[in-house]
């Protein structure tokens, strides 16, 4: 179809110039204009006024578990992406462990898309899996079109996932050099979280102090090592230490080349709120102090973060005990990330461009979707978000679309409702009701 199909208008669209009064126009899922708020409308195209609400790039989450197949009962494609859809995500990037099996190898990317295939309600694409045996398989996945790979440093949470020694993540490393491609890590070290008093229990106190952040710190410095050695890319996963902050930026100056993303859960919520026992708010790294939090606020506002998405990983209630160290470290985050976030960045002074910018046009970069996804501009798939910011609303757990509605979430009042979200042009979601799976199978473009 050559002619226009659809056109958004909206007093508030942000677009990567700004926000102003927009019409959008759409043409084969794709945004072909950004023109003036009273653009005239082709004879034959559909014209949704959307008033007042903001219009803005459906948000690209590459941090998503999604767990399917093999751990279904913990979350599947079905249910992840209505999540997504219904939080204002139109892209999600699926994590390579917690599947069984998990995406370490061509065969096994096959079976992940398989199984993805005609249950995403949202595009999504996946990230392979760097473990101390499959050297050989990452050039593979990388031409196969994993969007790169995940490594952990210390042990993962799940058998068949181990964590790389220094010398396993040099040589994966090396390999990954050798192709230009993107390490993501979980950058926690092993012996000092083996050194760090693990006692056990439902105190939230002893479960951070068993997580401590010198920790974090540490193999973030090993890391950044690695990449300077290897002219490697990498990205450091959910970044809860603010103390490693200093080192990134000082990385970052030197040409070392690594980016950062942070999540939702560290920058909304602090260790002195989790009540003893509540797991709900087990993560790991964990959530952390306060003080903590207003320098990750911080670094995102001077660039030093780059980017927040979810980490959604949910299990079973039953694994959410009430000891911290033997419960599941997850925490559920994908219908609510955006609202959340935008309750936060508000309260601190920020804008919904800031936003935008840390969980759309950021994430879809670090991916190279960059072309595609990630802002409201000519040749972008026409992905949207349509959200009341001034709006609130309680979280209710019976309200989520995720298959375990165990939420850190529950009671809190947000700011800002999504009231439909659009994916390549069709509005896959408007007020809890969906239309049948539209989303696509991901492959990495560059
Ligand atoms: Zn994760």
């Amino acid at each position: 179809m050559s002619d226009a199909e659809l056109v958004l208008r909206s007093t508030r669209v942000i677009t990567p110039e700004g926000t102003r009064p927009a019409t959008v126009t759409v043409a084969g899922g794709t945004i072909t204009a950004v023109g003036p708020h009273d653009a005239p409308v082709a004879s034959g195209a559909r014209l949704e006024d959307l008033g007042d609400d903001v219009l803005l790039p459906g948000l690209v989450d590459t941090h998503v578990h999604v767990n399917d197949p093999g751990r279904t009962e913990w979350e599947g494609f079905w249910t992840a992406t209505r999540a997504a859809a219904a939080g204002g995500i139109t892209t999600i990037v699926d994590m390579p462990l917690n599947s069984l099996p998990p995406t370490t190898t061509v065969g096994h990317l096959r079976v992940k898309q398989e199984t993805a295939a005609d249950k995403a309600h949202v595009d999504v694409g996946f990230w392979g899996g760097a473990l101390p045996g499959n050297v050989k398989d990452l050039r593979p996945l990388h031409e196969a079109g994993v969007f790169g790979f995940k490594a952990f440093l210390s042990p993962s949470g799940v058998e068949e996932f181990p964590h790389l020694d220094q010398e396993q993540l040099a040589r994966s490393l090396a390999e990954i050099a050798a192709f230009d491609g993107l390490l993501i890590v979980h950058a926690e070290d092993p012996h000092h979280l083996a050194a760090a008093p693990q006692q056990g229990g439902p105190r939230y106190a002893d479960f951070l102090a068993s997580r401590p952040r010198d920790a974090e710190d540490t193999a973030i410095a090993h890391l950044v090592a690695q990449a300077k050695r290897f002219g490697a890319r990498v990205h450091i996963l959910h970044l809860s230490s603010a103390d490693a902050l200093p080192l990134i930026a000082e990385a970052r100056a030197e040409g070392v080349r690594v980016t950062v993303e942070t999540c939702p859960h560290y920058l909304t919520l602090t260790a002195e709120e989790v009540p003893d026992g509540a797991s709900e708010f087990k993560c790991c790294p964990p959530i952390r102090e306060a003080a903590n939090q207003d320098l990750l606020w911080r670094a995102l506002a001077d660039g030093t973060i780059d980017c927040v998405v979810t980490d959604h990983s949910p299990s079973t209630a039953d694994l959410k005990t009430d000891d911290f160290a033997t419960a599941w470290g997850g925490i559920s985050g994908l219908q609510l990330s955006l609202s959340a976030v935008w309750t936060e960045a508000r309260r601190r002074g920020h804008t919904l461009e800031d936003v935008v910018r840390w969980m759309s046009e950021r994430t879809a970069r670090l991916a190279g979707l960059d072309d595609r996804k990630g802002a409201i501009a000519p040749g972008r798939d026409a992905d949207f978000a349509v959200l009341a910011p001034d709006e609130t609303f309680t979280v209710d757990p019976a309200a989520l679309q995720h298959r375990n509605r165990v939420t850190a979430y529950a009671g809190r009042t947000l700011y800002g409702v999504v009231r439909s979200t659009w994916l390549r042009g069709r509005r896959i979601v408007a007020d809890g009701e969906f239309t049948a799976p539209q989303g696509r199978l991901l492959t990495r473009i560059r």
